[in-house]
C-alpha cells in the first residue's frame, strides 16, 4: 500500500518531486511582474488549523468565518467535505489587495507552501509517514525566473511552515487512514459526514457539542480537560480528530463511559452484518440477471 496526501492546491501542470535538500530556484516580492497573479486565480484547500488562524485573525467565529468566506467541496468518492477558500466570480481570493495578501500573518497552509506543495504516504509496513515535496511551474509565475537559489528546507523556514504543519499532521494523517480503507466498512453515513465537517472545521459548533450533556454521558473525560476545550481552539481542534479517528475507524482514542463501547460496537458489528447481507443480495441480483438474459 502506498497512499497519497493531496497536494494542498490543483493544477494541471506535472509536479516534480523533492526532498527537504533538494534546491529549487524561486523568489516571489512585491516588485514582480506577475505580482498577485496567483491570487488573481486561486483555489486554495484549507485544513481545520487554516481556518482557526484565519477566523482568529478576522475576529470572526469559525461558523461565521465558514458562512462568508469558504465554499464546501468533497474531499473524496465517499463525499467526505473539505473546504475551499470563497473567491470573487473571476476566480480572485477575496483576501487579495493590491498591496498583497491582506491576512499575510495568517495565510493558509497551501498560501505558504506554493509554488511548492507537500503529499504524504505511508508505504507498507512503515510505521510512519514519508512527506515528499512536488515544485510546481505555472506560466504565470515569473518567481522561477528570478536569480535565487536555496533549498527546500530553507524556502518552508521563510515561508514558516513549520507550525502549520506540525498542527496539520494528525489531521493529514486521519485523511491517509481514510484513503488506504482502514478498518471502516463501506461509505461513512450522512450523520458520520457531517460529525467529521463540525469536528474539523467549525469549532464553536463542536465545542457546544462537546460541552452538551449527551456527550458528557457517552464520553469518560477529566473535568480538567473539558476546561481545555471550553477555551482552546487547537487543543479542541486536535480532539476532534481524535474523535473521528474513534468513529471512522473504531480505534479507542477517547475514553468512554462503561458499557458505552461493548453497546457501540454490538451496534457496529449488526450495520456491518446487514450492509454485508445486502451485498449479497446485491450479487445475487446481478448472478440471476445475467442467467435471465441468457435464456
Ligand atoms: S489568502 Fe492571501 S496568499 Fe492566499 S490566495 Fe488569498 S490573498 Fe493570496
Ligand atoms: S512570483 Fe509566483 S507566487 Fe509570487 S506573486 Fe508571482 S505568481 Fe504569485
Amino acid at each position: 500500500m502506498s497512499e497519497k496526501f493531496d497536494v494542498p492546491f490543483q493544477s494541471n501542470v506535472v509536479p516534480t518531486i523533492l526532498e527537504l535538500g533538494s534546491t529549487l530556484q524561486f523568489k516571489c516580492h512585491k516588485g514582480i511582474s506577475c505580482f498577485n497573479a496567483c491570487c488573481r486565480n486561486a483555489d486554495i484547500t484549507l485544513t481545520p488549523y487554516d481556518i482557526i488562524r484565519l477566523k482568529q485573525h478576522l475576529g470572526k467565529s469559525s461558523t461565521e468565518f465558514l458562512k462568508e468566506h469558504t465554499v464546501p467541496f468533497q474531499m473524496d468518492q465517499d463525499g467526505l467535505p473539505g473546504v475551499k477558500l470563497r473567491t470573487d466570480n473571476d476566480g480572485a481570493c477575496l483576501f487579495m489587495t493590491d498591496e498583497g495578501c491582506s491576512v499575510y500573518k495568517d495565510r493558509p497552509t497551501a498560501c505558504r507552501y506554493y509554488p511548492l506543495g507537500n503529499m504524504i504516504r505511508l508505504d507498507t509496513g512503515a510505521k510512519t509517514e514519508h512527506v515528499d515535496y512536488v515544485l510546481i511551474k505555472e506560466d504565470h509565475c515569473k518567481g522561477h525566473e528570478e536569480d535565487r537559489k536555496l533549498t527546500v528546507q530553507e524556502y518552508l523556514i521563510e515561508q514558516e511552515t513549520a507550525q502549520y504543519d506540525e498542527m496539520n499532521r494528525e489531521w493529514q494523517q486521519l485523511m491517509l487512514m481514510k484513503r488506504s480503507g482502514g478498518p471502516s466498512v463501506g461509505k461513512p453515513p450522512e450523520a458520520t459526514l457531517q460529525m467529521y465537517f463540525m469536528c474539523s472545521f467549525d469549532m464553536e459548533r463542536f465545542r457546544r457539542f462537546v460541552l452538551s450533556d449527551n456527550f458528557k454521558a457517552t464520553y469518560d473525560l477529566e473535568d480538567s480537560l473539558y476546561e481545555v476545550l471550553a477555551k482552546e481552539d487547537v487543543s479542541l481542534m486536535q480532539f476532534g480528530t481524535r474523535l473521528m479517528k474513534q468513529v471512522f475507524f473504531g480505534l479507542r482514542t477517547i475514553p468512554e463511559k462503561n458499557g458505552v463501547w461493548e453497546k457501540r460496537m454490538d451496534e457496529r458489528q449488526e450495520v456491518w452484518e446487514a450492509r454485508r447481507q445486502a451485498e449479497i443480495q446485491r450479487q445475487q441480483r446481478t448472478e440471476d440477471e445475467r442467467y435471465s438474459g441468457d435464456d
